[in-house]
């Protein structure tokens, strides 16, 4: 099969879905691998290293897309639809419940899809979204830490305090992978960390890994507005698989929040929980300021770290690649449950239950 591993073209994007390892893993076994020419230059992977792994640099994006399966890190823009074409295999993070153009053309073109972010075993981990969400989860904290200065427009609060002076309060919503790893840095940098999720049994094992580090609450409503009148940093990190994310902070919450406080939205790939996140933000251009309240909202966080995140991306979606590679497509899809749960659209169908749903939208 012929491999294409485009270049990413969203705003600051530097991430690649290969690095060489991987190129070298598929080529042994028999393929193809068409790498669109820089698309590893943010990564600071050069063109000749690919080469020497044993891809094809080809010169443009056109030439890349035609091949049999494109792997790519961020969903197609607009200006990559063009490409779209029956039978093509596209494996990609797509996040389609929030964004029903790609959606409409990717059926009206026929293109299979297979969503990084919904491959999911028996065990209904996320594999594939693991890695980035350890990654963004981490970021947040940081990131948050960075924007509470007051030369960042934050309210000027160093979230480890010091002797004699509170610590900054970090509330973390959604104590998944994101959440886990936002209050694993938060609490590193000497935060009051508060998290909180609608599964007791998360919370319970949220308990048992971070102990007395951590406060753990139920979501609900009445928490998370009692939460947010003290906090300094409210992490956004809730996920229901496949489907846009809740609003769980309305613009009233916010508005009860202390001026220059600072929300980070990861979820916001997924729509966002904050009424007051109505758009999304890019690396050039990452924060506003909404009801007094800094709002950052980057869907793509990640990429901002590329020479880490290329290499955790790699890590887990090369097996799954080499699978798609090496059978057929009916066969893989029947024999391995994970990527069957993660395809999206099929031969002009939208498949996902979840993002039909939610864009109204037949399946
Ligand atoms: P996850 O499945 O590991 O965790 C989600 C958690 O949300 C679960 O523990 C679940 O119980 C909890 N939850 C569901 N409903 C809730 C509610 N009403 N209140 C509180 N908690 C609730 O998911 P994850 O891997 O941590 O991903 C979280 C989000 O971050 C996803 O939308 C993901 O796509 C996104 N993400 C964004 C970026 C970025 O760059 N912005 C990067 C990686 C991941």
């Amino acid at each position: 099969m012929i491999i294409g591993i485009a270049k990413e073209i969203k705003n600051n994007e530097n991430r690649v879905a290969l690095p060489p390892s991987g190129v070298f893993d598929l080529v042994s076994q028999g393929h193809q691998v068409h790498v669109e020419t820089q698309a590893g230059a943010g990564s600071a992977i050069p063109d000749e290293e690919y080469a020497e792994a044993g891809a094809t640099i080809v010169p443009d994006a056109s030439s890349v897309w035609a091949a049999d399966m494109v792997m790519k890190v961020k969903e197609p823009l607009p200006e990559e639809y063009r490409y779209f074409r029956k039978d093509l295999l596209l494996f990609t993070y797509l996040h389609l419940a929030a964004n029903k153009p790609l959606t409409e053309a990717l059926v009206k073109s026929g293109v299979n899809a297979i969503a990084y972010e919904n491959v999911q075993p028996a065990d209904h981990s996320l594999p594939l979204l693991a890695p980035m969400s350890e990654i963004a989860g981490r970021m947040a904290s940081q990131i948050g830490a960075n924007y509470l200065e007051r030369v960042n427009g934050g309210k000027g609060i160093l979230l480890s305090g010091v002797p004699g002076v509170r610590r900054g309060n970090v509330v973390v919503i959604g104590g998944g992978v994101v959440g886990a790893n936002a209050a694993s840095i938060a609490i590193g940098l000497g935060a009051n960390v508060t998290i909180l999720d609608v599964s007791v049994p998360r919370l319970k094992e949220l308990d048992v890994m971070f102990g007395n580090s951590i406060q753990t609450m139920l979501s609900n409503r009445y928490n998370i507005q009692e939460a947010l009148k003290t906090a300094d940093l409210v992490v956004g990190a809730v996920l229901i698989p496949g489907h846009k994310a809740p609003t769980l902070v309305t613009k009233e919450m916010v508005k009860g929040m202390p001026d220059h406080s600072v929300i980070v939205d990861v979820a916001i790939d997924q729509g966002g929980i904050f009424e007051t996140v109505d758009k999304v933000t890019t690396h050039d251009d990452p924060t506003y300021v909404k009801e007094g309240v800094v709002h950052y909202a980057v869907a793509n966080m990640p990429g901002a770290v590329p020479q880490t995140a290329t290499y955790a991306l790699s890590n887990s979606t090369l097996a799954y690649a080499s699978l798609l590679a090496n059978h057929p497509l009916d066969e893989v899809l029947k024999n391995n449950l994970a990527l069957r749960r993660g395809v999206n659209t099929f031969s002009g169908h939208l498949t996902l239950e979840a993002v039909a749903k939610d864009l109204e939208m037949p399946h």
